[in-house]
């Protein structure tokens, strides 16, 4: 990037290969900006980046994945102590971290440094992630793009959670006819942004900085990849954002915490069908009831 940036600081950990889901939604929920896994051994090796590391970062990292392998009864991780990186460092772990993917058949996500030449009837969207989440390689992003393809054309959708725009831009391309995405990170929002011009889908993709509730109209179909807590928090807002009979899908939960998030849509007039799942990972995807009662929250 060439562009001086602050100082990285990166955490170096071993973790039992079981444990990867885990500590994916565990760092997810400490703040980390990013990270790179490889297999190591016996194992994985994972390293998590922070621009700035929250104080006892390391214990608590240490304390909840020691939680998360006794209880699924695997040795506990090394985790390291937070180390400063050079930019560079940061910069081509970064980078070699991301590769061609296909999350769904037909589909096509790389980053702009890797060459790809389009197959007949293959989709193809370009994203540079720099710090921001969704590069089609996370088993939610899948889902949750399994399920959008179905989404009529014409549609107009919501994108909550975009992080690098993944969902809003392939919404674009399969017909939507509007979109707008938000996030609550001005980082994924500018790499949205970026995102969402390099694929040619500026007319009809809007990024803003905010959550469901800042986004103004209502919406056919809406889409929340987001951590179970986050879309608790969320919730509240999103029956005001669908139109009548419109479409919720959200995915970021696992499999354990299935019936938890099937009550929190129901509690919010949505009824929820099957999910599809891949890992440990789940979506669901809920239609508004036609008449419905919001809580004034
Ligand atoms: N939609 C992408 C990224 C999902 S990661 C994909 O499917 O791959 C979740 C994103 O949600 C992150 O970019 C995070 O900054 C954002 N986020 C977290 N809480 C949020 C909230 N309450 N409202 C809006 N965005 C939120």
């Amino acid at each position: 990037m060439g562009t001086p940036v602050t100082p990285w600081w990166v955490i170096d950990m071993h973790v039992a290969g079981v444990l990867e889901d885990a500590a994916a939604a565990i760092l997810q929920d400490l703040a980390c900006a990013g990270w790179a896994s490889s297999e190591s051994g016996d194992g994985t090796r994972i390293l998590a980046y922070w621009p700035a590391p929250p104080p006892g970062l390391a214990d608590e990292l240490c304390a909840r994945l020691g939680v998360a392998a006794s209880r699924l009864g695997a040795p506990s991780p090394a985790i390291g102590r937070p180390e400063r990186v050079p930019d560079e460092d940061w910069e081509a772990a970064w980078r070699r971290h991301f590769t061609l993917q296909r999350p769904i058949p037909g589909l096509v996500v790389h980053p702009s440094w890797i060459a790809h030449e389009a197959a007949p009837g293959e989709e193809v969207i370009v994203i540079d992630p720099k710090m921001a989440f969704g590069v089609g390689s996370h088993a939610t992003t899948a889902l949750s793009l399994r399920l959008l393809r179905g989404a009529r054309a014409g549609a107009r959708v919501l994108d909550v959670g975009t992080g690098t725009g993944i969902l809003a831009i392939a919404a674009a391309r399969w017909g939507a006819g509007e979109v707008m995405a938000v996030d609550t990170d001005p980082v994924a929002v500018e790499n949205a942004l970026e995102n969402v011009r390099r694929n040619g889908v500026a007319d009809r993709v809007r990024v803003s900085l905010g959550s469901a509730r800042d986004a103004p109209g209502t919406f056919d179909l809406a889409v929340a990849n987001l951590l179970s807590s986050e879309l608790s928090r969320v919730m509240p807002s999103l029956p005001a954002k669908l139109a009548p009979g419109g479409t919720l899908i959200v995915s970021g939960f696992l499999r354990e915490e299935e019936g938890a998030v099937r009550a929190l849509l129901e509690g919010h007039g949505f009824r929820p069908g099957d999910g599809a799942w891949s890992e440990e990972w789940g979506a669901l995807s809920a239609r508004r009831d036609q008449t419905i009662c919001t809580s004034p929250s």
